[in-house]
């Protein structure tokens, strides 16, 4: 019997994921008028400055904020998914729920009483946050920072340059990392903070869309109620968790993107190919699109797992969400590897979508922990779990 006869009707695997995909204000982010704006600001390569007016009616933008600070508290399941919608369409927008939602996250758990008053503009989208860790020479090894931050009477004063900021021409709140004489700290900048000056990043192969920003401060003041937590407390902590969240909605993001390399992939191997055949037909590309698809579904089902073990505090949930970061950003350049192959020239054309999906996930293979450090933070996991459960407390 055929796999198509033994299928019931309308029969989905039991997971929270085919629950979510009947959620209509998710499904709104990647249908109809709004997903039609958002390819368009994908092809032109340029994401509005009132992009956050567009997101705002959906909620996103209040996500990861408890309803008494003006959020919509949604789970990490819920977020995710909508990552991975966007993420179908935009690796660039994608970037921008990454970030925004790593700050406001942040800011609601560790924020001054004035940061979490603020809240409501970030949520409403009348304001958009960024995410300011990197530097020229402080990537992935964080604890390298230059940025310093020099206490005095009444607040701090930072200098330093930071690289490589989604959304950092549009941002109006920066969180920004720096060392201080007690130890790395996390500091709320406002983008007219004295000693602040915005300078358009150089232009980058993937998140092309994605309005990234150089951020230069000099003896920028803050006052002391722009800390985030405390000194000693920056990376670790509010950084630490600000990845992690990170991590999860890249991973997201990631299946999206991968999941609309496959389609195009089959769109393209759906056509002629040699000698009477369909591309599709040919047995070595029909080995491409089978170990792509385990990829990208394997990776998907790993960021659901991720995702519901940050709902449920897992004390393994940190574990989960590099497996999912690793997998989903290697199916993303799997996928979009196998699409510019099957699409042979036109997959070259340096202004294509093809092409350009390719950057993308170049970037999700380099960006929140390059995949050999996320390797490195895995396999050391993988050994504390064992050492907790010598005897496999997952078999
Ligand atoms: C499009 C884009 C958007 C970005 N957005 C932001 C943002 O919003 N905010 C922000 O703060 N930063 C952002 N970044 C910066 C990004 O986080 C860094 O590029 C990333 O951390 C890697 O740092 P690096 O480029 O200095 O590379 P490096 O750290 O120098 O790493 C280069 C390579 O060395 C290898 N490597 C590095 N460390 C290890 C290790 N521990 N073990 C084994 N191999 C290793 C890896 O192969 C890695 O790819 C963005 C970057 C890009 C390209």
């Amino acid at each position: 019997m055929s796999a198509a006869a033994t299928r019931k009707p309308g029969h989905q695997p039991p997971c929270v994921h085919h629950q979510l995909t009947k959620d209509a204000e998710l499904r709104a982010l990647a249908e109809g008028e709004f997903a039609a704006r958002v390819a368009g600001w994908e092809r032109a390569g340029h994401v509005p400055d009132d992009v956050g007016e567009h997101l705002a009616a959906t909620g996103v933008l209040g996500a990861l904020v408890p309803a008494r600070y003006g959020g919509t508290a949604w789970t990490h399941q819920r977020y995710g998914e909508a990552n991975r919608l966007l993420g179908t369409l935009s690796s660039s927008l994608q970037s921008l729920l990454t970030v925004h939602g790593m700050v406001t996250h942040a800011l609601a758990r560790w924020g001054s009483a004035e940061a979490r008053s603020r809240l409501g503009e970030l949520t409403a989208g009348r304001e958009l946050a960024a995410f300011a860790l990197s530097e020229s020479v402080s990537g992935s090894d964080v604890r390298s920072l230059t940025s310093w931050a020099e206490r005095g009477p009444s607040g701090w004063r930072l200098t330093g340059t930071k690289r490589w900021i989604c959304f950092g021409q549009l941002a109006d709140v920066f969180l920004v990392f720096a060392m201080t004489e007690s130890g790395d700290a996390a500091f709320v900048v406002r983008r007219d903070d004295p000693g602040v000056r915005i300078i358009p990043e150089a232009a980058t192969a993937g998140f092309r869309a994605a309005r990234l920003a150089v951020l230069e401060l000099d003896r920028c003041a803050v006052g002391s109620e722009r800390l985030v937590g405390r000194p000693g407390f920056g990376l670790t902590q509010v950084g630490g968790r600000a990845l992690t969240l990170g991590r999860l909605w890249v991973a997201f993001g990631s299946v999206g993107l991968a999941q609309s390399c496959v389609q195009a992939t089959l769109a393209r191997a759906d056509r002629a190919g040699a000698a009477g055949r369909r591309l599709k037909d040919f047995q070595l590309l029909r080995g491409l699109i089978s170990d792509t698809d385990v990829a990208v579904r394997g990776a998907h089902l790993l960021a659901v797992s991720a995702a519901s073990a940050l709902d449920a505090s897992s004390e393994w949930a940190v574990s989960e969400v590099l497996a999912a970061k690793l997998a989903a950003s290697r199916a993303a350049s799997l996928a979009a590897s196998v699409s510019a192959q099957v699409h042979g020239a036109e997959g070259l054309l340096a202004d294509g979508a093809v092409h350009h999906r390719l950057g993308d996930a170049r970037v999700m293979e380099v960006i929140e922990g390059n995949t050999q450090l996320v390797q490195d933070l895995l396999a050391e996991q993988v050994i504390a779990r064992w050492r907790a459960a010598p005897e496999g407390a997952n078999r």
